[in-house]
């Protein structure tokens, strides 16, 4: 693949450095069939270094969740070699099993079947606390 020159697919740029392998991880990357190029220490004049993550499908993923991993990047969407929508992520209000609580006295560390929910209390610091115990979630 010519990392420069995605038809159509996603960029996800202005990632932390070291921060592109979770990313990957998360989305499940590895599973894909098409192109995916993980770039790591990229020269960047806003944060000195930064990964970028390039997918050569238009995936149909729920990308705001990757604000709860790094509120920070940039997510790029390119049709026909053309970039049609850039943004960064919306946290979301919830996050529904993407993370799990890791308080053992939480109601869901008994409860196996209830779903872990955390619910966004500050959006300028990024945190997110469960709906039962209302422990800070973990990091991902
Ligand atoms: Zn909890």
């Amino acid at each position: 693949m010519n990392i420069d020159s995605i038809k159509n697919g996603i960029v996800i740029d202005h990632i932390a450095a070291g921060q592109g392998m979770r990313i990957y991880n998360f989305l499940n990357l590895g599973q894909l069939d098409c192109s995916v190029a993980l770039i790591k220490n990229a020269a960047s004049n806003k944060q000195g270094k930064k990964d970028i993550i390039k997918i050569d499908t238009l995936l149909n993923i729920d990308m705001n969740a990757l604000g709860f991993i790094d509120p920070t990047i940039t997510i790029n969407v390119i049709r026909d070699g053309v970039r049609v929508e850039k943004y960064h992520p919306e946290l979301p209000e919830r996050m529904t099993n993407i993370v799990k609580c890791k308080n053992p006295r939480c109601i869901t560390s008994t409860e196996q079947e209830l779903p872990h929910v955390f619910v966004l209390v500050d959006r300028e610091k990024d945190e997110y606390r469960c709906l039962y115990c209302e422990s800070k979630a973990p990091a991902l």
